[in-house]
């Protein structure tokens, strides 16, 4: 028997193909999509406006598609870790951060990754596969808490631009007004820098973008990245100045301190000049140690000087508080190796 394709994860315009093979009228697809993601339901069943013929045609030929997680890890800050089996019979984490203000999910996109960063544990369990939107999407929907959802990262497991195609689809059912209608404001997808994916992505979607840097020395980023050798940092930056950031789109990079490695005046100078003339903000966030790195943990007195420095420059710079770090849940800290 075929197995039944999920409703969850299509777009409007695919849910009104649905309907038109299946000879319904045009406007279900909209409720259809209000359903999937507006409501608290889980089954074709529970769409309560649709008629039971058509609710009967639907059963046959797809199921709903939300897929709940297996397990929650929960931090002493609250924070907690979901844990998905994707349908390959693979395993995803998903972190779910809340604050006073705002309640952050932040999301994966592979199933491991190819990019093979030095300072990341999910690069350690190299590729093991490309998550659908729906996939992607399902990590918020199907949190106990998604209704209280106000932001959105796409800085968990995997390069979003080695993804690209299905990241823009998950972005177009995340933001639009029949999905779940959070602003692109609010959304800020992760890189470290792939070209000319970048372009793409700046074209089709309004959400901001976070470029991971850690370095502004070619030679140090490309022992720390190797990506830094296929697509540099100065060529992404190139490209990043054709596009206008001083308006609601927000453009920042990420940069991870080390101690003793990457905070020193000299970087402090390199940053300036490389990034000069850009509208941006730097990140900086802590480094937490992961086993058998020779990589040195961050020393928070250093990284306070290193934004004071960073700052006297007239570079907005804020430090990332570190959440989740007890149950692993912090930046480059998500791994589903020990369950492949
Ligand atoms: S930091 Fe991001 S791109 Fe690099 S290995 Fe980890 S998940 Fe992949």
């Amino acid at each position: 028997m075929m197995e039944k394709e999920e409703l969850f994860g299509k777009t409007l315009n695919e849910l009104k193909e649905v309907v038109a093979k299946l000879g319904m009228a045009k406007f279900v697809a909209s409720q259809i999509a209000d359903w999937l993601y507006k409501k608290d339901i889980s089954s074709i069943n529970e769409m309560r406006n649709l008629s039971k013929k058509t609710k009967a045609l639907l059963n046959e030929n797809y199921t709903y598609g939300t897929t709940a997680p297996i397990s929650v890890q929960e931090s002493n800050d609250g924070t907690k870790k979901y844990l998905f089996e994707t349908l390959n019979g693979k395993f995803i984490e998903t972190a779910y951060i809340p604050e006073l203000k705002r309640n952050t999910v932040c999301v994966s996109t592979q199933v491991g990754c190819k990019m093979a960063c030095e300072f990341c544990m999910t690069g350690r369990q190299k590729f093991h596969g490309n998550l659908n939107a729906a996939t992607i999407v399902n990590q918020i929907r199907s949190l106990d808490e998604w209704h209280r959802i106000s932001n959105i990262v796409y800085m968990g497991m995997g390069e979003p631009m080695d993804n690209l195609p299905e990241v823009l689809k998950s972005l177009e059912i995340i933001t639009s007004d029949w999905g779940l209608g959070i602003s692109p404001r609010r959304i800020n997808v992760s890189t470290i820098g792939l070209l000319p994916n970048i372009t793409e992505f700046i074209q089709n979607s309004d959400a901001n973008l976070a470029i991971s840097l850690h370095s502004p020395f070619d030679n140090e980023r490309a022992e720390l990245m190797p990506i830094q050798k296929a697509s540099p940092i100065k060529d992404v930056i190139t490209e990043l100045r054709k596009y206008d950031w001083s308006g609601k789109r927000r453009l920042s990079f990420e940069y991870i301190v080390f101690d003793g490695l990457n905070h020193s005046d000299l970087h402090v100078k390199e940053l300036a000049k490389i990034l000069n003339g850009l509208k941006y903000r730097i990140n900086l966030i802590r480094f937490h140690n992961i086993p058998d790195s020779p990589l040195p943990s961050s020393d928070d007195e250093n990284m306070i000087k290193f934004q004071q420095k960073l700052k006297a420059k007239g570079i907005i710079t804020t430090i990332r508080a570190s959440r989740g770090q007890d149950i692993d849940a912090a930046c480059g800290l998500l791994s589903t190796k020990k369950l492949l």
